[in-house]
């Protein structure tokens, strides 16, 4: 028996304003496979549907057609507070700006999500400083988001994403509202954890060496994902 890709878009149709003069069909027919430790680079330009892919396969928003699997299961049909524990426990996110609680240090950033998922104060602590330890913030740990470089803040949503140790990771430009220096050791930051944890990732990016870093690099085209470059 084969065994079902870690994350699955079958038939995903998306259409904005439907019936309208002003109907965008972003995603029509959309289909991918992410094996289990693939990190699939998702390049297409502005406005070609990233966002939209990214958010039907995060269950944050619903495909008006098609299904999203994660490990061979549907999720995308559920009910709103089974995919709301679906997406706590199985998906991490990440975006372009990393969305940190301004009052929260960066450790109580990493521990929030894990204690909306039922962890102890103790063992959300304790995967907090090892994660932040592992993206090299171990010393920032007590410090609130404005006394961090955006380097950095970047660093702890990455931590923040990995807290509940999901199977798949979905990325939104994640270094791209860093200079591109910063961008390029941040990006390796994010990609040693990824590996390390063996964790699925498909992350947006229209930078085309971040693409080249990646296993395989899709785009999308008149909603449909095809492989290829940008
Ligand atoms: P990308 O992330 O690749 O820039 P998006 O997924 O954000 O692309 O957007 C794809 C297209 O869908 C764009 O033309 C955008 O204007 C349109 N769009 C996105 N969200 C909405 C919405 N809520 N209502 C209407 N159109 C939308």
């Amino acid at each position: 028996m084969n065994e079902a890709p870690m994350l699955q878009l079958s038939g995903v149709r998306k259409v904005y304003n439907q019936g309208l003069p002003s109907e965008v069909r972003v995603l029509d027919g959309a289909e991918l496979a992410v094996a289990a430790g693939e990190v699939v680079a998702l390049a297409a330009p502005s406005g070609a549907g990233k966002s939209t892919l990214l958010h039907i396969a995060g269950l944050l928003d619903t495909p008006d057609a098609g299904a999203v699997a994660i490990a061979g299961e549907t999720l995308s049909g559920l009910g709103d507070r089974r995919r709301t524990r679906a997406r706590r426990a199985d998906i991490g996110f990440i975006y372009q700006f990393h969305h940190l609680l301004p009052e929260f240090t960066a450790a109580e950033n990493v521990m929030l999500p894990q204690r909306a998922n039922g962890a102890t104060r103790t063992d959300a602590a304790a995967r907090a400083a090892e994660l932040l330890d592992r993206v090299g913030l171990g010393a920032r740990a007590d410090h609130r988001p404005a006394a961090l470089s955006g380097g950095e803040q970047q660093r702890v949503a990455f931590c923040r994403a990995l807290a509940n140790a999901p199977r798949v990771l979905l990325a939104d430009e994640p270094t791209g509202n860093l200079d591109p220096a910063t961008s390029d050791r941040v990006f390796g930051v994010l990609m040693a954890l990824v590996r390390e944890t063996g964790l699925s990732a498909l992350i947006a990016t229209h930078n085309a060496e971040l693409a080249a870093r990646m296993d395989r690099v899709v785009t999308l085209q008149e909603g449909r994902i095809t492989p290829g470059a940008i």
